[in-house]
């Protein structure tokens, strides 16, 4: 009883809920619906009000560097990261906005990369890495980089090396593997939040970049941020925010900063003013749950009980299959909540121990259940990546469908 690909696109994607006991459960995407509930629970706390007059201007602020960053977003990004302590965001490092990550990450592989080189510059990550960096590095088969890989094997000394930590897919925390002077680095902090991981001191790197898509859950937002200090990257688009798939980079160097702005500026004009807005709202109603009494109004807090439920979940369903593992992570002191506390992983990063079974995907896509193979990370087939944030009905239903399967 093979699913057929038709089958898999018609009744499934990721935002979509299973309709029955044995529905295809897609958990390829890392689609952060987990977070619906809480925001539910905020009723219109974090709702704004948009006149039809306002944000019509191609300009935030003309005064700024970054000229399409939204002053208050900005605000509430520096108020957020020095209530959390997870990234150094002092007047010496710049904001910049960009629609997703994923711009973001562009911007700054724009910035990095010498205008007149002979070669593209090499874009490496230890495996296993992110999928899309090796598939959005190269997609325009662009003349100023280009992916080489695994870092780990890497040699050379024109390098971006790119680490994400907390690690996607694997939930390891990490640090560059590769060191020259040469090389640089940029910093995918995307996960760096307490629901995840300890938070074990303020992270201080020349690019940095985060998203809304993983820490309030408003990937559709299409906000990240970019943040780096003043001394030697240059960022030209980095003007995103942190909820809905806004992101944002902070980033130190001037130069670096302004080619990131650029790239922005070249690839879409700027990022969206509504969004901006309206992360900044979302960004001010979690700090603004710290002032207030009880923990209903606290998002890590939220987020870190319901991952430790799923992880107790998923630790026992896999132990009870006896065909899968999982990574084990040590616990830290998490400077955020003064406790010592475990890592929750956005990702499960599953391995397949039943013999026979090569490839782990296409094993579990004949039981319905949509994942993403190690191939997809640089790595063996044995493995899959599979999305923990999924609404709560998904997510049971997922548990239900591992302990069924020998
Ligand atoms: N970086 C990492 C490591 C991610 O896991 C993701 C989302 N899967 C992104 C970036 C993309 O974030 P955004 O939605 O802001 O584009």
């Amino acid at each position: 009883e093979m699913v057929s690909a038709e089958e898999i696109s018609v009744s499934s994607t990721a935002g979509s809920r299973p309709t029955s006991k044995d529905a295809i459960i897609n958990l390829d995407h890392g689609d952060p619906t987990v977070y619906e509930a809480f925001w539910k629970r905020m009723g219109e706390r974090g709702d704004i009000v948009l006149p039809g007059w306002q944000s019509m201007s191609y300009f935030s602020d003309v005064s700024n560097l970054c000229w399409f960053l939204e002053p208050e977003f900005a605000h509430q990004v520096r108020r957020l990261h020095s209530l959390v302590g997870n990234a150094v965001v002092d007047d010496g490092r710049f904001i910049i906005v960009g629609t997703g990550s994923t711009q973001l990450f562009q911007a700054a592989l724009y910035a990095l990369s010498p205008p007149d080189a002979a070669e593209p510059m090499n874009v490496v990550s230890a495996i296993p890495y992110y999928s899309s960096y090796p598939t959005v590095t190269d997609y325009l088969r662009s003349g100023l980089y280009r992916w080489a890989g695994d870092a780990s094997t890497f040699e050379g000394d024109a390098y971006i090396e790119l680490v994400c930590s907390p690690n996607n897919p694997d939930g390891s925390i990490r640090e560059a593997v590769l060191s020259s002077k040469n090389g640089k680095t940029i910093h995918d902090l995307a996960y760096y939040w307490p629901q995840y991981t300890p938070i074990t001191g303020a992270a201080d790197h020349d690019i940095m970049l985060f998203t809304v898509s993983k820490s309030t859950g408003h990937a559709g937002a299409r906000l990240g941020y970019t943040s780096s200090p003043s001394s030697a990257v240059e960022i030209e688009h980095l003007c995103l925010m942190y909820l809905v798939n806004l992101r944002w980079a902070l980033v130190k160097d001037k130069d670096v900063a302004k080619r990131m702005i650029k790239f922005i500026e070249l690839n879409t004009i700027g990022v969206s003013k509504d969004s901006q807005l309206r992360v900044a709202k979302i960004l001010k109603v979690v700090s603004d749950g710290y002032g207030l009494p009880g923990n209903k109004h606290r998002l890590f807090e939220y987020g870190r009980r319901l991952m430790s439920v799923r992880w107790r979940k998923l630790r026992a369903a896999v132990k009870a299959s006896g065909i899968f593992s999982l990574p084990e992570f040590p616990s830290s002191l998490c400077r955020f909540t003064g406790e010592e506390t475990e890592t929750y992983p956005a990702f499960a990063w599953l391995k397949c121990e039943k013999e026979g079974v090569e490839d782990c995907e296409s094993f579990l896509r004949n039981h319905k259940l949509l994942t993403r193979s190690g191939r997809h990370f640089g790595v063996e087939a044995k493995y899959v990546r599979i999305s923990m944030l999924d609404r709560d009905e998904t997510f049971d239903l997922f548990i239900q469908r591992l302990l069924s399967l020998r």
